[in-house]
């Protein structure tokens, strides 16, 4: 279905504070390095992967943004700047824009905003933000079971069956798995706990996804009291 661009669709919701996602947006130090203005030309379109397959332009975002059409930037943050891929191709824009890094501070603000876009674009991560930030570690090729991901379609399975094989035809640097994994030594587990707390990550969890908070949550509290910190998520 074409994305509507009308405004219509987001039509109950106040200008006062669409205008107040917009100026986080602008707020934040990256923005002026990432938007010099809009040549129309199209390069960052014809560069886009996302665009090839979605109902999606990167030019589309960056004139939004630089006219300052707040509806149509709402819309946008709503609607479009999940289908972004975040491969950062559309950088050789000849005015120097970087789309997706106008793209990726709109993620943010949608985020920390709790907008619904952004609880839905999330939703079949959970499980892979709660392995990496409980355990500071990454997530290994050899959990793409269906038992661990049943939420991520068929094709899993699939490549679960095969997983050997695909890997040695497309060698990574490493092989790891979650038997040979890197271990994360305690207190470097513990520093990530604090950093998440005090940059804020914690709270942006929790305006997307309050019941994977409270499971991390617990997880971290538990190990900070036991190393001695009295930190509170709440
Ligand atoms: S970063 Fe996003 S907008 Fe830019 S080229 Fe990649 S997919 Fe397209
Ligand atoms: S490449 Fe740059 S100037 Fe050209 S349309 Fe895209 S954002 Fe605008």
């Amino acid at each position: 279905m074409a994305l509507d661009l009308s405004g219509k669709k987001y039509a109950q919701v106040s200008y006062e504070e669409k205008e107040r996602l917009f100026n986080e947006v602008k707020a934040d130090l990256r923005y002026e390095e990432y938007l010099y203005g809009c040549y129309e030309c199209g390069i960052c379109v014809a560069a886009c992967p996302s665009a090839r397959f979605y109902d999606f332009s990167p030019r589309k975002i960056a004139q939004a943004v630089a006219r300052e059409d707040i509806d149509l930037v709402y819309t946008l943050m709503n609607d479009s700047i999940w289908d972004c891929s975040q491969c950062f191709s559309c950088d050789r824009c000849p005015r120097k824009n970087s789309p997706g890094g106008i793209i990726t501070i709109m993620r943010e603000v949608a985020v920390k905003n709790g907008l619904a876009s952004a609880q839905a674009a999330l939703e079949g991560y959970g499980r892979v933000v709660y392995k990496i930030m409980s355990t500071g570690t990454q997530v290994s090729p050899d959990m793409l079971q269906p038992s661990a991901f049943p939420d991520w379609g068929p094709h899993v399975k699939e490549i679960s069956n095969n997983l050997d094989v695909w890997r040695r035809a497309l060698p990574p640097e490493t092989l790891h798995t979650t038997e040979t994994g890197w271990q994360v030594d305690d207190k470097t587990l513990i520093e990530l706990y604090l950093i998440w707390h005090m940059t804020g990550v914690m709270d942006m969890i929790k305006e997307v996804d309050e019941g994977l908070f409270m499971i991390l949550q617990d997880v971290m509290e538990e190990r900070l009291e036991e190393a001695g910190y009295d930190v509170s998520f709440e």
